[in-house]
């Protein structure tokens, strides 16, 4: 039997990325600036590209999102094949895309939620900030979700960025959204909202709050919303990481200045609440109440943790959003670490049971887990892809040197793929639909929309 030897050929690298957000598209241009000759085939389970910069970055954030600009430049390489549309697991098992690629490189996000743990978690009306964030952003998985913005008072928990953007949607007036690409009916939903005061909830102190300097700021920037900071306790050990942390230091100078300020009497407030954790959602068949209870810093400076003392307090909300952090999800035929929701690997090659799995790479979140700007995720799958090559000499090479045949086994199993050229398409679309309202882009919002637009 003839053996290829990858190392040597002078066929090209074959390379299945699955998963087309930052990391995905970083994998993609890493591969091609190795100047090898490579082929790229990046599979998306959703009909349009970029993952969490198209249905995650906020819509009010468009100079974040004009990132996809460099990703459009990344996928004009020769070698480069979009496969949207198509779902690894559910359209193509694992087992069958090795017959046609040397590697794969996993670049699927973390699509789940961490869980509080706490009763009332699922009442009616408590929701993820990933639901929420999906539904304004266009995601076609949370177009049918309904979110009661009747309520005056809302509930999230968590600090981090995702919170912040959850806030800031909520809080920002009809005309300050207008010029985001936030999809019509969430923009009519907000228009119409009661929302009038939103408790941003933080288990641990403000020197550890997780979200950045510029995302708290603008909480003090916006129309018809104003911050409220009713207590800024910091101990000793806080004030040392104050000290060693650029990150806490600026966030304080914010949230002092919160602090110190009196309202201004504007329509909506955004109280920022530390040292709490909600132990209950409570209501007579939907939230009505959040019960909170009082937190004490423990610990050293940098690694200080929060523990009940015993005193709770209730917050009369209609609305709760769960925004703790991202999990990743299980693919059948690939490692997986129930513990902390990632592909377990090792400088971006997967393991199993600590063993490297010949062929199969990891990056993005799936690979260390939901944490990181855009930009982290391209020092990642710069590591990931030097792994890669790093191992070309022993990796098995695929036996099917070309893709033509994976496309007619798509079509017989009547999967529409779709092409980055279709995505252009859709994008030219989507911006001249947004042009006519005043917006960047209005967005599709579901697969049958997209196959109707494209005539497919
Ligand atoms: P995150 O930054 O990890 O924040 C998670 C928050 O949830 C933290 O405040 C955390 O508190 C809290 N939390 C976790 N478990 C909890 C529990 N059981 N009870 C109460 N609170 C709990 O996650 P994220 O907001 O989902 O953001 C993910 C990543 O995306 C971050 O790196 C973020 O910076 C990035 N992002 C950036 C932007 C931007 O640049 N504008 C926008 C969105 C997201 P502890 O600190 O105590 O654990």
């Amino acid at each position: 039997m003839f053996i290829m030897n990858l190392a040597e050929s002078t066929s090209p690298l074959r390379v299945a990325i699955i998963g087309s957000g930052p990391s995905g598209f970083y994998a993609a241009e890493a591969l091609f600036k190795t100047g090898m000759s490579v082929t790229v085939d990046m599979f998306e389970r959703l009909p349009t590209p970029f993952g969490l910069l198209r249905g995650g970055v906020a819509p009010d954030h468009q100079r974040m999102k004009s990132i996809a600009s460099a990703y459009e430049k990344i996928a004009m390489n020769d070698g480069f094949h979009f496969f949207g549309n198509v779902c690894i697991g559910r359209d193509l098992t694992i087992e069958e895309l090795r017959h046609y690629y040397d590697a794969l490189i996993f670049a699927c996000g973390t699509e789940s939620d961490r869980k509080l743990g706490i009763p009332g978690e699922d009442l009616p009306g408590s929701h993820t900030a990933t639901e929420f964030v999906g539904w304004y952003n266009g995601h076609p998985d949370y177009q049918s979700r309904q979110f009661d913005l009747s309520q005056k008072a809302v509930a999230i928990i968590g600090q981090g960025n995702v919170a912040i953007d959850v806030t800031r949607i909520l809080a920002k007036s009809p005309s300050e959204l207008m010029s985001s690409d936030i999809t019509e009916n969430a923009l009519v939903a907000l228009r119409n909202s009661n929302v009038e005061d939103i408790y941003l909830i933080g288990r641990r102190g403000a020197a550890q709050a997780a979200f950045t300097q510029l995302e708290i700021q603008e909480m003090g920037e916006l129309d018809e919303s104003e911050p409220v900071v009713p207590e800024l306790e910091l101990n000793d050990a806080d004030r040392d990481e104050i000290a060693a942390n650029n990150k806490a230091r600026k966030n304080i100078e914010v949230l002092e200045r919160f602090f110190n300020s009196s309202l201004s009497g504007k329509k909506k407030r955004v109280h920022v609440l530390f040292l709490k954790s909600p132990v209950a959602i409570e209501g007579n068949g939907r939230v009505e109440r959040l019960v909170l209870e009082k937190n004490a810093l423990s610990g050293e400076a940098g690694s200080q943790r929060a523990q009940g003392i015993g005193e709770t307090e209730t917050l009369n909300v209609g609305l709760v959003f769960r925004s703790i952090g991202y999990r990743g999800l299980p693919m059948p035929g690939v490692p997986f670490d129930p513990a902390r929701g990632v592909f377990p690997n090792e400088g971006g090659r997967i393991l199993d049971e600590g063993k490297p799995v010949c062929g199969m790479y990891v990056t993005g979140w799936i690979k260390r887990g939901p944490s990181g700007v855009i930009g982290t995720n391209r020092k990642d799958s710069i590591e990931t892809v030097q792994t890669l090559i790093d191992d070309i000499p022993s990796l098995k090479p695929a036996d099917k040197r070309d893709s033509d045949d994976l496309q007619s086994l798509l079509l017989e199993r009547g999967v529409k793929v779709l092409t980055f050229s279709h995505w252009q398409t859709i994008d030219k679309l989507e911006r001249e639909a947004g042009e006519k309202v005043g917006k960047p882009r209005e967005k599709f919002t579901s697969l049958t929309d997209i196959l109707s637009a494209l005539h497919l």
